[in-house]
């Protein structure tokens, strides 16, 4: 999981427009995640940008959540649910991260190649159920009646 580290700058772009009924705000923030790569657990910092647009109202109504008080729109808690909910649940140093290798715990540089060895005798049962199922595929369906 991600997060946003303590004291990281968190860059924002704001515009207000003040509408009859509130003030619109438009923004856009960027700043970095922090995290794991879920693969080989790697530390990964996530650039982040995301936008969001909120009408403040002058008067507080029910369809409006946020309202403008004392002359003053408080956008932290919509730049922290945007931020969040851009927050990748699972964070990659890189997409085609191989992680790490199961036997020696290091990170791999290419797939891991399978050989016969890593199948677990148990499930070789099963293994062989799985090429009969590729094989039955490919045969041509049998034909309707009609
Ligand atoms: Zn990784």
């Amino acid at each position: 999981m991600a997060f946003i580290a303590e004291g990281t700058p968190i860059v924002l772009d704001v515009r207000l427009e003040g509408l009859h009924d509130g003030i619109l705000v438009s923004a856009e923030v960027s700043t970095v995640a922090s995290g794991e790569c879920v693969r080989c657990l790697d530390e990964v910092s996530l650039p982040i940008e995301v936008e969001f647009q909120e009408l403040f109202a002058y008067s507080p109504t029910e369809e409006l959540e946020f309202s403008v008080h004392d002359n003053h729109v408080d956008c932290e808690p919509l730049i922290r649910d945007a931020v969040v909910l851009e927050l990748p649940f699972q964070p990659l140093c890189n997409e085609d991260c191989w992680g790490l290798d199961p036997e020696t715990g290091e990170k791999l540089s290419e797939p891991r190649s399978a050989t016969s060895s890593d199948i677990d005798p148990r499930w070789a049962a099963l293994e062989a159920l799985a090429s009969d199922t590729t094989t039955t595929a490919d045969k041509p369906a049998a034909k309707k009646r009609t």
